[in-house]
């Protein structure tokens, strides 16, 4: 079976290798370089020339490469075309949203009047832009089920952090001294470097057989030394945390809150609020959930919900409402302090109150119910060809193993995620959560038509039956690409730079 000849987005299936349609490898910019070749060119010298830079200010050991602005333009958009994004083809990176962002969300975060204005400005100016973060704070506390919001934090992982300073505030305002944060195994890992940045020890929650948390192992956890609970609801296993509502009372019983991570949101909006499930703190990943595009524009954006009881501790500024004026609110006595300069990701800000907006509260709540519809379509569809380890509906991500496919044939859950590359499908999240063997996390979201997902589906079958009957083209995948495998763990932990020295002298690295 070749899925290429049923989806048009798809590159040829099975054994496509040939490099017929692929691009020449680009040169790098360094190897391209022609000493004095130039993209500008300077008007002729017409004041006396400044005397030479003194020697130890010039820099000897990086030489830039010397191009042309044609050759500068043709190399970034030849690498811009070996990239894959969500703009290109299904991209089902579970746990990451990678839901396909609007495009006027885009246009109207670079309207002049938004884009162009300047954190110093007077209030008076920005009116507008100061009503436009105060009812984004306000939906995102209605939709929270916590009406104190800060759209300070930059990601979701400093949404995490804010609320955990938070959690260390509040303890130490009462007096009490407590340094164990719990954590349940199937967390993100930013959930425990997060509570070792915020000082917490974290101590680990397993999950229970039905995939929610093990409800007696967290009574068992719960003492006096618990400050809290950073919790993922729906969970990394896609799946809803039964009994949340007993979970979060016993939290609370023993003096601690709970921290929600709403990183999975996309499957609750406007179908059930965290705060009236029992959370105190939450934050959203608005390049997640409300359609900003993963690093639009520079960091993401994980505004923070809170209790009235926590707003005091919220990092300054928070714009309030006074009559038909909006203001920076400073004072907060209680704050942790700021999180970053100014006010958060304002361009983030846009684009999230513009997604709010144009979908409006039936429209959200509908995009959720979808991404919960789409991902259950996957899972049915799937769960006669890979393992479910908690067969039951599941939310927003199916997570699959592949285990008994690396038993019998040999494949992992690598190669299978490589070789979706060839069938033009971007590898879901592989070997997350850690507590599933060989693990396949597809989160497919509400921007999919049946058609893309019934692709996904048959490429999936496709690459079991090939896994079964010539494995070795599983793994030896991608075959489509002008790189094969990637040593990527190496090239993510020490990324290296090398270039050539003017003398022609053997290249330095730096790092
Ligand atoms: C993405 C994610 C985070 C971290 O969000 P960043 O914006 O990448 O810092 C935390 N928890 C979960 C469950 C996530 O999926």
């Amino acid at each position: 079976m070749n899925a290429g000849q049923e989806h048009p987005t798809a590159v040829a299936g099975a054994g496509a290798g040939a490099g017929a349609a692929l691009l020449p490898a680009p040169p790098l910019l360094f190897e391209q370089s022609v000493p004095g070749r130039t993209g500008v060119q300077l008007a002729p010298l017409d004041v006396p020339r400044s005397a030479p830079l003194p020697d130890e200010l010039l820099r000897t050991e990086l030489p830039l490469p010397e191009l042309s602005e044609p050759e500068v333009v043709r190399h970034f958009t030849n690498t811009s075309r070996r990239n894959f994004s969500v703009d290109q083809g299904f991209y089902p990176l579970g746990s990451c949203t990678m839901k396909y962002n609007p495009k006027i969300n885009d246009q109207v975060a670079n309207l002049p009047g938004l884009a162009a204005i300047h954190p110093y400005q007077d209030e008076a100016t920005v009116q507008g832009a100061l009503r436009m973060l105060w009812e984004l704070q306000e939906w995102l506390g209605e939709i929270a089920g916590l009406p104190a919001v800060s759209l300070q934090p930059s990601a979701g992982a400093h949404g995490e952090l804010t609320g955990a300073l938070i959690i260390r505030a509040f303890h130490e305002a009462a007096g009490r001294q407590r340094t164990t944060m719990l954590v349940p195994d199937s967390a993100h890992g930013t959930n425990p470097a997060t509570a070792a940045m915020a000082g917490y020890r974290s101590r680990t929650v397993p999950t229970g057989p039905d995939g929610s948390l093990d409800f007696a192992a967290l009574q068992d956890a719960l003492d006096a030394d618990v400050a809290g609970l950073m919790i993922t609801n729906p969970n990394t296993l896609g799946l809803f945390v039964e009994g949340i509502t007993d979970i979060a009372a016993a939290v609370h019983e023993a003096g601690g809150l709970v921290y929600m991570d709403g990183a999975n949101m996309n499957a609750m909006v406007g179908v059930a609020r965290p705060g009236d499930l029992g959370t105190d703190i939450l934050h959203f990943n608005l390049h997640k959930t409300f359609s900003v595009p993963h690093g639009g524009g520079g960091p993401g954006a994980g505004a923070t919900a809170v209790t009235a009881d926590l707003a005091p501790y919220l990092p300054p500024p928070v714009v309030c409402r006074d009559g038909d004026t909006y203001r920076h609110d400073y004072r907060r006595p209680r704050s942790i302090g700021r999180v970053r300069a100014f006010y958060g990701n304002f361009n983030n800000a846009v684009r999230g109150y513009a997604y709010l907006r144009s979908l409006g509260g039936d429209g959200l709540s509908e995009m959720s119910r979808l991404a919960v519809l789409n991902a259950n379509y996957v899972r049915a569809a799937l769960a006669d060809h890979l393992e479910l380890p908690y067969p039951r509906i599941c939310k927003h991500e199916a997570v699959f193993s592949a285990r008994l496919v690396a038993r019998d044939h040999g494949v992992r859950t690598l190669d299978i995620a490589k070789r979706l590359i060839d069938y033009g499908i971007h590898p879901p999240t592989i070997y997350f959560p850690l507590i599933v063997p060989e693990a396949l996390m597809v989160e497919p979201t509400e921007t999919e038509s049946k058609d893309t997902l019934d692709h996904f589906i048959a490429a999936l079958r496709a690459i079991l039956a090939e896994a079964a009957a010539t494995p070795e083209l599983v793994r030896t995948a991608p075959h489509s690409t002008p790189i094969g495998r990637l040593d990527e763990a190496t090239a993510a932990r020490r990324p290296v730079l090398t270039w050539p020295l003017p003398d022609g002298g053997s290249p330095r690295r730096g790092k």
